[in-house]
């Protein structure tokens, strides 16, 4: 069997982290290196390698969806990010969406 994602080692509680949502499809946890004052990853549970590979538009749906009041309801304005592939900055392939925000006057342009 092909070794776990980092990210499935958390939803297994093999190894800590900070959790903010938990239902049966998704986790959102922490970041452990925040690129911005708050900084969210909302992960679905169901192994995907990349945000491409979902192929059901109603799990699609259910991820924006999610990642979205999970982000609304840490913070009133946000960016989401999918980093999609190596050559996209993906590190961690287990699909998932960053949540950032919280910067004082407004975001970093870029
Ligand atoms: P990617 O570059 O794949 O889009 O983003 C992966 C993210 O996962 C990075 O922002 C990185 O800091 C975060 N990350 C990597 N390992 C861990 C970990 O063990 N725990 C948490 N909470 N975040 C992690």
């Amino acid at each position: 069997m092909a070794d776990k994602t980092i990210f499935q080692r958390i939803i297994d509680r093999e190894i800590p982290s900070d959790i903010v949502f938990e239902d049966d499809e998704f986790i959102a946890i922490r970041d452990i290196a925040p690129k911005a004052p708050v900084h969210l990853l909302v992960i679905p549970k169901r192994l995907s390698t990349r945000v491409d590979e979902i192929a059901d538009e109603a799990e699609m749906g259910r991820l924006w969806l999610t990642a979205t009041r999970v982000a609304r309801a840490h913070l009133q304005d946000y960016r989401l990010i999918v980093n999609v592939g190596p050559g996209g900055g993906q590190e961690v392939f287990h699909t998932h969406v960053h949540v950032l925000g919280g910067w004082t006057g407004g975001h970093p342009v870029g």
